[in-house]
């Protein structure tokens, strides 16, 4: 018998550090699927157990801090991964364990954050103190941020972008904080286009306030869809994991976000 996938050791690897959802449209199920579509392979560390229907959430059982961070210790000792993709969070201990065993595995893998604050069914899923340390702790760490227009200003405690200037000010603002490139994803604005734009240190810039803007456009296809934000992060991810440039990955997950939502 013939077998010609690749090995184990020849396929790129991403780290999940999520959550479960029991209606499967987001969360670590919706990521492992992305993940596989795009012939790379998934690591998980758990974070939070979370019964919900596409109408609500209605338990969240927080994964002990210990074991999260245990989990990602071990995900980082059994395989080399190529990024690392962080989800729904759900406490404030939580994200403080996932900065310290980050910063104990210490390496230079990047790290594509989806700041996941409240559920499309409007359950909270991070409260105001966990995005306050996930500003102050695990920001830092990250090589790109993936916030909506609702997401960026809950981040920054500021009021919603209301044109296009404003939000790249939101997205500087993210930047000087610590996070190495923003992706603000304009869903949430009308238009027949839906555009999303990529901020990120000028190459060589030694001033972060400098940032280089990329708009990433495409059609926009109607109705709202579960599990968006983590299929683009972790489509983000894939790409580069699988050596694409930060700015191909982007274009190549929305357009598989796009293929999903078309597929509904
Ligand atoms: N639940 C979990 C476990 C998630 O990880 C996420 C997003 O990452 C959500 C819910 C929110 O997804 P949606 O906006 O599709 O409700």
């Amino acid at each position: 018998m013939s077998y010609s996938s690749p090995s184990e050791s020849e396929r790129p690897a991403v780290l999940v550090i999520a959550a479960t959802d029991s209606s499967g449209g987001a969360g670590l199920v919706r990521d492992v699927r992305v993940l596989t579509d795009h012939g790379v392979d998934a690591l998980c560390a758990l974070t939070a157990v979370t019964a919900q229907t596409n109408a609500e959430v209605r338990a969240v059982h927080h994964v002990p801090p210990e074991v999260v961070h245990a989990q990602i210790l071990a995900a980082l000792e059994s395989r080399r991964v190529r990024a690392i993709k962080i989800g729904m969070l759900g406490a404030a201990m939580t994200v403080d364990a996932v900065v310290d065993a980050l910063a104990a595995a210490v390496n230079e893998t990047p790290v594509i954050l989806d700041p996941v604050l409240v559920s499309s069914s409007g359950g909270i899923l991070l409260d105001a103190a966990g995005r306050r340390i996930l500003m102050s702790r695990l920001l830092p760490h990250v090589a790109l941020i993936t916030p909506n227009v609702p997401e960026i200003a809950a981040l920054l405690d500021e009021p919603l972008a209301t044109n296009e200037a404003s939000l790249a000010d939101q997205g500087h603002r993210l930047l000087a904080r610590g996070a190495r490139a923003v992706l603000i994803k304009g869903g949430h604005w009308s238009g027949a286009t839906a555009t999303d734009w990529l901020l990120h240190s000028a190459p060589g810039g030694r001033e972060p306030a400098i940032a280089v803007v990329e708009r990433i456009m495409s059609s926009r296809v109607s109705g709202a869809s579960r599990g968006t934000g983590c299929a683009l992060a972790s489509g983000i991810a894939a790409g580069l994991a699988s050596g694409l440039s930060l700015l191909d990955s982007c274009q190549q997950a929305k357009q598989y976000v796009l293929r999903m939502l078309s597929a509904r």
